[in-house]
C-alpha cells in the first residue's frame, strides 16, 4: 500500500466529554482569532496607517547609513545615533536577508521617521528618528494556543504528522517522549496516539513553532501508555515524562551514545588481535563506528568529571552519573563540555573523531560500574529516577484533569471508512 494513503490522521480541535461544546468552542474561537488580522493596523508599537510603510530585506551592500540617506535622513543624525546607540543597535552588524521596515512621513518628502530592524521573528530593534532620535529593542507579542492532535497510524508517525502539515517538531517531541517505551520502527497498524501541546504565534497571526509535549497518550500493540510532563527536580529544572502511575518513562541510560552508529566491536576481555600477534588484548569498551563529526551524546544525566586528552584514549569525556555508574567516550574529534558541567541524557558532549589509538572513526564507549569497566549490553540497566514520593500527591492532582482531557480527545471519524477507497486508489 502506498505510504501516504496508508496513513490516516486528523487534527481534532478540543472536544470535551463533559461539555461537548464549551471547551471546543472556546478553542475554536481562539484559533479563529489567531487567523484574523487585527483591525487596527498596529505593529511594532506604531499605528502603521499613520505612515507610508516600506518593507524590505537587507541586501548585499546595504548599509544603515545609505538606507537612511536614501530616505532623506541627514548624515549627521545617522552618525550620531549610530554612535550613541551602538549597544542597542550596532549598525555594522545588520545582516543580509534580515527584514526591516521604514516608516516614512506621508507627505511629499517621504522622510524616514522610524527604522525597524527585525533581529529574529520575535525580537526587533526600533530606531526612532523623530525629534530627539533614540533606539530601543522590543519584542512582538507572543501568544500560545493549546492544540490537540490525535491519529491512528498505519505506517510511520513522522509521515503521518508531516503529511498533515503539522510541524515536524511535534513528531520529534512525541517520539522523544516515548523513546524508551516504544520502538517507532516497529509501530503496529492501528496504533493510536493523542497529544496535547501549545503552538506559538507572533502578533496572533504568525505561526512560530510547537512547544514541548504537555501530555500524550500512545496505544501501542493495544497497550496504553500515558505521558505527562512534570518537573521532577526543581533545582535543575528537570522536566521528565511520567505515566499515570508516576513511573518515569525514561530509562537511566541510552542504548548507545550515537544516534545511528554501527556496533563495530563489543566489550571482550579475551579479544585477540592479529596486529599484536594474536595476543590477548582485552577490549573493555563498546565501539560504535560513525562518520567523523557525528554528535556523541551523554547516555545519562550526570556531571562531567574529565574532559581532556590522554594517550591512546585521545580526546575523551568521562561523566559520573551517580555513586555507581560512570561512562566514558573516547577518540573524540573535539569535546563540547567542560569538567564540572552538568549534562542531561541526550546532550551532545562531543563529536566522533580519530584521536588517540584508533584505526577508523568511532566512539569507544566505556561503561563503569563501581569503578570497574563492564559490558553495558549485558548489564541490567536501572530504571530512571522515579518521582520523589513527596511530589506524588501534587503530581496526581496535576494530572487528573489533563488525563480527563486526553481521554476526551476523539479519534478522527474518517478513521477506517476510507480504507477501502484508499486501497482501491492504490491498485
Ligand atoms: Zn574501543
Amino acid at each position: 500500500m502506498h505510504r501516504y494513503w496508508g496513513i490516516i490522521l486528523a487534527l481534532t480541535i478540543a472536544v470535551s466529554c463533559k461539555d461537548d461544546n464549551g471547551q471546543a468552542k472556546e478553542l475554536a474561537q481562539q484559533v479563529q482569532q489567531v487567523n484574523e488580522l487585527p483591525k487596527i493596523n498596529e505593529q511594532y508599537g506604531f499605528n502603521l496607517d499613520e505612515f507610508a510603510v516600506h518593507l524590505d530585506t537587507v541586501r548585499n551592500g546595504d548599509s544603515f547609513g545609505e538606507l537612511m540617506q536614501k530616505n532623506k535622513v541627514a548624515y549627521p543624525k545617522v552618525a550620531a545615533i549610530s554612535e550613541r546607540y551602538r549597544d542597542t543597535f550596532d549598525v555594522r552588524k545588520i545582516r543580509v536577508g534580515k527584514p526591516y521596515v521604514i516608516l516614512k512621513s506621508k507627505d511629499t518628502v517621504g522622510q524616514a521617521q522610524v527604522f525597524i530592524y527585525q533581529n529574529d521573528p520575535i525580537n526587533y530593534t526600533v530606531v526612532d528618528l523623530r525629534d530627539s532620535a533614540h533606539a530601543y529593542r522590543s519584542k512582538r507579542k507572543v501568544k500560545y494556543v493549546q492544540r490537540e492532535v490525535s491519529g491512528v497510524i498505519e505506517t510511520s508517525l513522522s509521515e503521518a504528522i508531516l503529511d498533515q502539515g503539522i510541524d515536524y517538531n511535534v513528531t520529534h517531541n512525541l517520539a522523544n517522549v516515548y523513546a524508551w517505551t516504544i520502538d517507532f520502527s516497529r509501530l503496529q497498524k492501528k496504533d493510536k496516539f493523542k497529544v496535547i501541546y501549545k503552538e506559538k504565534y507572533i502578533n496572533d497571526t504568525i505561526y512560530a513553532g510547537a512547544e514541548p509535549v504537555e501530555a500524550a497518550y500512545f496505544e501501542h500493540n493495544g497497550k496504553p501508555i500515558y505521558a505527562f510532563a512534570y518537573e521532577n527536580d526543581s533545582l535543575k529544572n528537570i522536566v521528565d515524562y511520567f505515566d499515570q502511575d508516576a513511573n518515569n518513562l525514561r530509562r537511566t541510560f541510552l542504548r548507545m551514545p550515537v544516534e545511528f552508529g554501527r556496533l563495530s566491536s563489543r566489550y571482550n576481555l579475551n579479544r585477540r588481535i592479529k596486529y599484536y600477534g594474536y595476543k590477548v588484548r582485552p577490549h573493555k569498551g563498546t565501539d560504535y563506528a560513525a562518520p567523523i563529526g557525528t554528535p556523541i551524546m551523554a547516555t545519562a544525566d550526570g556531571t562531567v568529571i574529565e574532559s581532556t586528552r590522554r594517550g591512546g584514549n585521545g580526546k575523551y569525556v568521562k561523566i559520573r552519573h551517580n555513586g555507581t555508574f560512570a561512562t566514558q567516550y573516547l577518540h573524540m574529534k573535539a569535546q563540547k563540555v567542560k569538567k564540572g558541567q552538568f549534562v542531561r541524557q541526550g546532550d551532545v558532549i562531543g563529536w566522533v573523531g580519530m584521536t588517540g589509538n584508533t584505526g577508523g572513526p568511532h566512539v569507544c564507549y566505556r561503561f563503569w560500574k563501581n569503578g570497574k569497566q563492564v559490558d553495558p549490553l549485558k548489564e541490567e540497566l536501572p530504571q530512571a529516577e522515579p518521582l520523589n514520593d513527596s511530589l506524588k500527591p501534587d503530581y496526581f492532582a496535576y494530572i487528573t484533569p489533563i488525563k480527563e482531557q486526553l481521554d476526551c480527545i476523539i479519534y478522527p471519524k474518517v478513521l477506517l471508512e476510507d480504507e477501502d477507497d484508499l486501497i482501491t486508489l492504490n491498485q
